[in-house]
């Protein structure tokens, strides 16, 4: 028997049916499991583009990856493009796929860039990269070439994981919690009705009101606003448009960035700002000159503030999805971040009534792994050349983490990118955006030294032309899509 019987799970967006799905395939019937929504606060409702390690919980819950983008009008994801970011007119991509290949220990941009500090004909980063040749030329199929994530409808996903869960023996309670009964812990969660949900241990999945971390246990925030200073979205949704491309766009604008992600029944949309700098008229008017289809609903407006909770374990409560904290979502973490963090809490599944120490290892690796994500996102606004724009001027001019201090100025130093192994942007993510950003290396591993120079040429020949060889064979994303995924 397990040491805790009963979880209720507080929310029931993204968070919470993803919480819940994933407890009921592990736990089976010997964990009772409840979830607690009200239909009348509704879900955020945005959350449509992933990351690759997504595939880690489709795969656990035993989904079929072509049913589960059928359901959720999915369509898939080599990357993301950024537009602007680094100067008006510059673009460039963060593809999820291997750049290059390593030769004799050493990562492939040191032969990369020491090609290109020698004068040599290296060309782009992207010559290298089939996920983001592919991506570019609107090309997928399934294979170990190329590295996918989805774009998916959020509410969708919510009701394909609630009907998961509910075969799975998850009992769903509709009614809205107006308080929570605290004593040395939580007790019980009580509905307006009046009914109270009793449980050992609660997850708070209830989005931004937090009713339960910060509610009822008064945990505390941590405000990263000065690093992330945007603070308001917008989003709408647009008809969609052919070809579905198989990559998410990401324009900086004056005072923020907007987003467009294609899915197969509409274009998601959205602009994320920063109110000390735009009125809400102004990014209303930014994000709307700039779809490329007619908007199907008037534009949702979304407040936020960046930042974590300081703890997510709190006493029997666990934070998960929007209550435990925000980074926006340039680089689609957040449900990265409700993955990971139901992937600890397995791990970690309290022994007892004193799981102090299981909590304290959760929250460390928990903050940790935000704390990564937070320097990355970080590094898109800060090294820019965006000279004329108050709003670029403030993020370039900023303090800038310790952490990410560090890692840019080794590799603008040496070239080097030391990640260690819990992160989960890995080499080839750092090296795309810091040079897509403009940061170039002085100097590579002394070690290139030992490639002679033809040598060096012609292995760099023949991954451009591999690279080449393998996106001619691949289809149309579309066509793909159509074949096997298509809702219809
Ligand atoms: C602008 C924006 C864009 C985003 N884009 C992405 C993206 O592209 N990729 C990504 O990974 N993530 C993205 N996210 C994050 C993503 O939307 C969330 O991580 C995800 O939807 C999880 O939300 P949630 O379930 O925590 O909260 P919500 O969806 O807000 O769910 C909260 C639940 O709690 C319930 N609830 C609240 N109060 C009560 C109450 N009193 N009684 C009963 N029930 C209650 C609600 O009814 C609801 O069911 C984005 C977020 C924002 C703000």
């Amino acid at each position: 028997m397990l040491p805790v019987k009963s979880i209720v799970i507080a929310g029931g967006g993204t968070a919470g049916w993803m919480t819940a799905a994933a407890l009921a395939r592990v736990f089976g019937p010997s964990l009772n499991i409840t979830l607690v929504e009200s239909d009348e606060i509704g879900t955020i409702g945005v959350g449509e583009a992933t990351i690759p390690a997504i595939a880690r919980f489709n795969s656990m819950l035993r989904l079929d990856e072509d049913a589960f983008l059928r359901e959720t009008q999915g369509t898939f994801k080599l990357g993301i493009e950024f537009r602007g970011w680094r100067e008006r007119g510059h673009s460039y991509m963060h593809s999820f796929g291997a750049v290059g290949r390593d030769l004799a220990y050493l990562p492939f941009h040191h032969y990369w860039y020491q090609d290109r500090m020698q004068g040599g004909d290296a060309g782009e980063l992207g010559d290298y990269d089939l996920n983001q040749a592919a991506a570019y030329a609107g090309r997928f199929a399934r294979s170990d070439d190329l590295v996918h994530a989805f774009h998916f409808d959020a509410g969708l996903y919510a009701a394909f994981l609630r009907r998961y869960a509910e075969a799975g023996g998850v009992t769903r309670i509709e009614g809205r919690i107006a308080d929570v009964a605290v004593e040395e812990d939580i007790r019980a969660l009580r509905l307006a009705d009046g009914r109270a949900i009793a449980g050992d241990f609660f997850i708070d999945c209830t989005g931004f009101r937090a009713l339960l971390i910060e509610g009822a246990l008064k945990t505390g925030y941590e405000d990263w606003r000065h690093w992330l200073p945007c603070d308001r979205a917008l989003a709408v949704p647009s008809a969609r448009t052919c070809p579905l491309l198989p990559y998410t766009r990401a324009t900086a604008q004056t005072a923020g960035w907007t987003w467009r992600i294609p899915l197969q029944h509409r274009t998601g949309n959205g602009h994320v700002y920063c109110s000390d700098h735009i009125s809400d008229e102004e990014a209303h008017a930014a994000l709307m000159v700039q779809l490329d289809s007619e908007a199907l609903a008037d534009a949702r407006p979304i407040r936020f503030t960046t930042g974590r909770r300081k703890k997510l374990w709190n006493k029997n409560c666990l934070a998960i999805g929007l209550s435990a904290g925000f980074i926006e979502p340039l680089e689609s973490t957040s449900i990265h971040l409700i993955q990971s963090a139901i992937e600890r809490f397995i791990m970690l599944f309290p022994r007892g009534p004193d799981h102090d120490r299981l909590a304290q290892d959760f929250n460390d690796s928990s903050i940790h792994e935000m704390e990564n994500i937070r320097d990355f996102i970080i590094l898109h606004y800060h090294v820019n050349g965006r000279y004329d724009e108050t709003f670029w001027n403030s993020c370039r001019n900023m303090t800038i983490p310790d952490s990410l201090h560090h890692r840019i100025e080794l590799f603008r130093d040496t070239a080097a990118l030391h990640i260690p192994p819990a992160d989960i942007f890995r080499l080839p993510s750092w090296l795309q955006v810091l040079h897509g950003q403009g940061v170039e290396p002085q100097a590579v591993h002394p070690f290139t030294e030992r490639v002679a120079r033809d040598d060096r040429a012609r292995f760099l020949r023949g991954l451009r032309f591999e690279c080449h060889e393998r996106l001619e064979l691949l289809p149309a994303h579309d066509a793909f899509v159509w074949r096997h995924c298509y809702h219809r």
